[in-house]
């Protein structure tokens, strides 16, 4: 078995407790006394055994990805209930369900997902032309909650009446040209309205996640996307958005809740708020 498949294998198997003091004695403590080790469970042993391999081994981002993995197996954040790219009806043509997808996307910046959510299925009861013929300040009534709500409705109202003269954006350089529109709205529409991942769609939430364990210490997402990227295979690209941010959601909020996370001890945001407080 390769090194790391056997990392993954001891990951997947320890209980959280386990996997706290896998962390902890691959990061804090290289040697245990032997009075220790005697009190340890056998399937605790297992584990340390297994892990002791980790020494030798770089703890990277593929290994933090999994333990936030393991933390999001609910998936029950509001991502992945109400998300933006979930929000449109499955019962229309394929052009209408692609407008609303884009639609709901471009509501989401700076909105939390339970708001966006409410404001895109008012949405869904009009029609693209409804939409392209409608009063702006009507549009803003319908979308009042989210944040940028007149700007949002003059981009949303300029996207109906791009639609009906050219049709919906079938790639990501046509779709990151409408106005509202940026890399990562452009590459989930491309997503979910396509099937095609062309690329990791990075989020705030992603940003914090990644500078505070620290994954990748840069604010661009353009630079942590393409880091990203480089980090892990095609087939895995198309859910590490969503994992992130829900982890984002629940437990490395900005205001984060570090006692029920399992990256404490490798946390460097997490240490220094415990060494300052
Ligand atoms: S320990 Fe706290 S700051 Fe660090 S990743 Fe976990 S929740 Fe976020």
């Amino acid at each position: 078995m390769r090194q790391t498949q056997k990392i993954m294998l001891a990951f997947s198997e320890a209980t959280t407790s386990e996997l706290n003091e896998i962390l902890e004695h691959r990061f804090f403590k290289e040697k245990k006394s032997p009075k220790s080790k005697s009190k340890m469970s056998l399937s605790k042993q297992q584990s340390t055994a297994t892990m002791s391999t980790i020494k030798q081994d770089n703890f990277g981002t593929k290994n933090i990805y999994e333990i936030i993995k393991q933390m999001r197996l609910e998936r029950n954040a509001p991502v992945d209930i109400v998300g933006p790219q979930k929000c449109f009806d499955k019962d229309k043509d394929i052009e209408t369900q692609r407008f609303q997808i884009l639609t709901s996307l471009m509501l989401s910046p700076q909105t939390k997902d339970e708001i966006t959510s409410k404001c895109a299925n008012r949405l869904l009861d009009y029609t693209i032309n409804d939409i392209a013929n409608m009063d702006e300040s009507e549009l803003v009534k319908l979308i009042y909650e989210v944040n940028f709500n007149v700007t949002k409705a003059k981009r949303i109202k300029e996207l109906a009446q791009l639609v009906i003269y050219k049709g919906m954006p079938k790639t990501f350089e046509e779709t990151i040209k409408i106005k509202g529109v940026g890399e990562k709205i452009a590459l989930l529409y491309i997503q979910v309205a396509f099937q095609r991942v062309e690329g990791i769609p990075i989020d705030v939430n992603m940003i914090r996640i990644c500078n505070r364990i620290p994954i990748f210490k840069e604010k661009s997402p353009t630079k942590l996307r393409k880091f990203l990227e480089s980090e892990f295979e095609h087939k895995e690209w198309g859910d590490i958005n969503e994992t992130l941010v829900g982890f984002g959601q629940q437990i490395c909020l900005p205001k984060p809740k570090c006692e029920q996370c399992k990256l404490k001890d490798i946390c460097e945001y997490y240490k220094l708020k415990n060494t300052s407080d």
